[in-house]
């Protein structure tokens, strides 16, 4: 059990006292009594707050490595999408997911989007399938025609509109990727193979045509859209039109922590390379709306995008045939943005809900994101002070990157536990090997 710390509860932050049994929340008030068996931990000046969970992550290559970076940042749920294989059906990338989770042994839970990287041949049988198979959302793209994983707008309007059938949310990638195609043929035939030249082709106007008409979809088809990493003004602005407009999109915003913490001029230092991602890291006036986002409401929830591995940049544009896209940052996620937001003046209870409960919400996790009576036991103990800085090694993902390495950074994850099990303790994680397993959304219908 917990004691004398500052509960970061759904009603507010609280000073009480916090109960583990049999893996859930069995006790919270200022007179609970631990057991002879329980672990009390003294939690006196610090917050206590649901386990992190992360909507946003490519996991598969290894799952227990990014379980374990993950983690020691104070996160306990990865939510990662599928990598199907070519020809491979959706339900068929959950089902080797679920054995690639289950030999893993990971530290934290997961919970499985179907990516669909052939929509454009997507059956209503397919999707149906992934709901029924525990897959908690479809995923398209927007962007990619070099990868061959683009949909047409007939693609996307078909399995939107099977998605609202099956009661899923549907996630798109939201680039324009016919106006950055043929922004790379120009950039290819003048030559262009900076590093900045995969940002200079990914333009924020790509990103806030791909939402508007994702939301145009998502209000023909009625289908619940979840739309990940957005990093514009305009697509935020587009987000808070749509639920201004009270008709019936159904609009879920998330901001990666990278958007939040970066900005573009990083492409003119020696770690460009290190920070390509797609989309782009943007110039300091998106940055700041972004920023403005978080604190305001218009934003639902935090993601890393945290890549196991990354992809070769298009070859018409690479630098050298070695050049790669992709970030890492599921551990960075919860303790970068809780100091980032205290330092910005946003509420520590709204920050919670970015990096927790609105994540799990989001996907039906009706278990997760939340410390109130009968939720899994997922508590992290983040102790406000004291400054460090992030080193090379802080969150051991097994990416062999660290893109906030050097950054200054007040307060700490103490410890943290999966269903009532301690997984850190005292900063250090305590195995690699975890009791974390698949979990399924709530019913939806
Ligand atoms: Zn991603």
């Amino acid at each position: 059990m917990y004691r004398g710390g500052a509960l970061v509860t759904p009603g507010g932050v609280v000073e009480g006292s916090l109960r583990v049994d049999g893996g859930r929340i069995t006790e919270i008030g200022a007179d609970v009594r631990p057991a002879p068996s329980d672990e009390v931990v003294d939690a006196t000046g610090c917050y206590v707050l649901p386990g992190g969970v992360d909507p946003h992550c490519h996991v598969m290559a290894d799952v227990a490595a990014a379980a374990a970076g993950a983690v020691q940042g104070g996160t306990t749920t990865l939510l990662s999408f599928t990598s199907p294989e070519p020809g491979e059906a959706p339900v068929a990338a959950i089902e080797r997911a679920r054995v690639l989770v289950a030999e893993a042994h990971p530290v934290v839970d997961v919970g499985l989007h179907a990516a669909c990287y052939e929509p454009d041949s997507l059956s209503p049988e397919d999707v149906e399938a992934v709901a029924a198979a525990g897959g908690d959302a479809i995923k398209c793209f927007l962007a990619y025609p070099e990868l061959g994983i683009m949909a047409t707008g007939g693609g996307l309007f078909r399995a939107m509109s099977y998605a609202a059938r099956a009661g899923l949310p549907v996630q798109v990638h939201c680039e324009d990727g016919e106006l950055i195609e043929a922004m790379v043929e120009e950039a290819s035939a003048a030559g262009r193979r900076h590093t900045r030249t995969f940002a200079e082709v990914r333009p924020a106007a790509a990103e806030e045509l791909a939402v508007e008409r994702v939301i145009a979809f998502a209000t023909i088809t009625g289908a619940r859209c979840y739309l990940p990493h957005l990093s514009t003004r305009g697509a935020l602005e587009s987000v808070r039109r749509a639920r201004l407009a009270g008709g019936t999109c159904e609009v879920t915003a998330e901001v990666c922590l990278h958007h939040v913490l970066l900005d573009d001029r990083a492409y003119g230092d020696e770690r460009a390379e290190e920070l390509l991602v797609a989309p782009p890291l943007r110039d300091r006036a998106e940055v700041e709306a972004v920023a403005a986002a978080l604190a305001d409401g218009s934003v639902d929830t935090v993601g890393s995008d945290h890549s196991q591995v990354r992809t070769p940049v298009d070859a018409r544009i690479a630098r050298s045939p070695y050049s790669t896209y992709g970030i890492a940052g599921a551990g960075a996620r919860l303790p970068l943005l809780l100091a980032w937001g205290l330092g910005h003046g946003v509420a520590m209870d709204r920050l919670s809900h970015l990096l927790s409960a609105g994540p799990a919400g989001s996907f039906g996790y009706r278990n997760k994101g939340r410390l109130a009576l009968g939720m899994d036991g997922d508590v992290v103990v983040w102790d406000p002070g004291g400054e460090w800085t992030v080193a090379a090694d802080s969150f051991p993902d097994g990416t062999g990157t660290a893109p906030y390495a050097g950054r200054r950074v007040t307060g700490r994850v103490r410890s943290v536990c999966l269903r009532g099990r301690m997984v850190v303790r005292e900063g250090e994680l305590v195995s690699t090997v975890g009791a974390g397993r698949i979990i399924e959304p709530a019913a939806r219908r």
